[in-house]
């Protein structure tokens, strides 16, 4: 039996429950979880906004220990510290060997279904990890080694928010040095796209939100400018601050409406990157001449383009250098019986990542 806080329908508290997991198959590893970040994605599904069955556990920014290994796996050993990726590639798709591993097609035929369950009825791990639980089964693809100086807490950041964010700047986006970027959302995602902007030797980056505290939050983080898109347009702001938009705006909320701000705010030749995760269903709405009469483009980037076993090794090295702020990401640590509370804390804005500890 393997504690976990199970979604039973959506918009309902998470519940703390028992649940059973199989025994690894040849590829597969049992992690023994040991930090587990509370991330705005999981409450995407939680509220119903993108479809998960249920029942269901969900979280997908976690670290930790290999407790078990099937009998095939190389690439792991019992005792190895891992941050788990909540991509599973192949390594022999088209995408995967063309340097798309995020988007390998194999991903979710590596998924675990029906691998655990509650009270007899399987379950699809959402992720192909299901973090928000003590234990998980997952792939050994999915596992990228930890070095030491670098915290478990720390670790499971990487396999997200700071993945995600850092990622969306230098893989998807790969912004020239001098850069003028715009942010709208100073969330655990956003304050990574600005701390990787400032890496990338970005001249001015613009954090847009509506919390005051998000905005002091960003400053720390290397945003050279705010905007309180509560006092006015934000668009607007941003466009006369730089005399006519930036370069790279990207969009950390996920939300149709602040995409199509990112669409506003950039120059002619400037691209739009979304990063946040648009509701289900959602249009995002452009003006069509801009393609061609401005060359304006937008992007998408889905887990900052990782490749995460080249990827992360160097944001944690970045880590371990003091290169690139973690530990100051996590305002809060609660247990997994807390993790509603966790939630509460996101939805209110209080906090920058909060990590259930196990
Ligand atoms: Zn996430
Ligand atoms: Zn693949």
């Amino acid at each position: 039996m393997v504690k976990a806080a199970v979604l039973f329908a959506p918009n309902q508290p998470l519940g703390i429950e028992d649940i059973e997991m199989d025994e690894p198959q040849a590829n597969e590893v049992v992690i023994k979880t040991s930090a587990s970040g509370v991330c705005h994605s999981d409450l995407h599904f939680m509220e119903g906004k993108y479809p998960f069955p249920v029942p269901g556990v969900l979280g997908h920014e976690s670290s930790g220990v290999v407790e078990k290994v099937g009998s095939a796996v190389t690439k792991v050993k019992v005792g190895d510290r891992v941050v788990v990726a909540f991509v599973t590639s192949c390594g022999a798709c088209d995408n995967c060997v063309t340097g798309k591993p995020y988007l390998c097609r194999n991903s979710g035929a590596l998924g675990r279904r029906g691998r655990i369950s509650y009270k007899g009825q399987p379950m699809i791990q959402f992720a192909n990890m299901s973090a928000f639980a003590e234990k998980q089964l997952v792939h050994e693809n999915a596992c990228v080694h930890i070095p030491d100086g670098v915290p478990m807490e720390v670790a499971a950041l990487v396999g997200c928010s700071v993945m995600t964010g850092v990622g969306a700047v230098s893989n998807t986006a790969k912004i020239p040095v001098g850069s003028t970027v715009a942010v709208i959302g100073a969330g655990g995602v956003g304050l990574n796209i600005i701390q990787g902007a400032k890496l990338a030797g970005a001249s001015r980056i613009i954090a847009v939100d509506l919390l005051e505290n998000k905005l002091a939050a960003a400053r720390e983080f290397g945003a050279t400018d705010v905007v309180d898109a509560s006092t006015g347009d934000a668009v607007q702001q941003v466009t006369n601050m730089t005399g006519g938009g930036v370069d790279f705006a990207f969009e950390a909320i996920g939300l149709a409406k602040t995409a199509e701000q990112c669409w506003g705010m950039i120059r002619p030749g400037g691209k739009a990157v979304v990063v946040g995760m648009v509701p289900f269903g959602q249009t995002v709405n452009v003006p069509g001449h801009d393609f061609v009469l401005a060359e304006k483009s937008i992007l998408g980037s889905f887990y900052g383009s990782t490749r995460q076993q080249y990827d992360m090794p160097w944001l944690m090295e970045l880590y371990r250098q003091k290169r690139l702020k973690i530990d100051e990401l996590i305002t809060r640590r609660y247990k997994l019986d807390q993790i509603n509370e966790a939630y509460d804390a996101l939805k209110n804005g209080e906090v920058n990542r909060s990590v259930i500890v196990f």
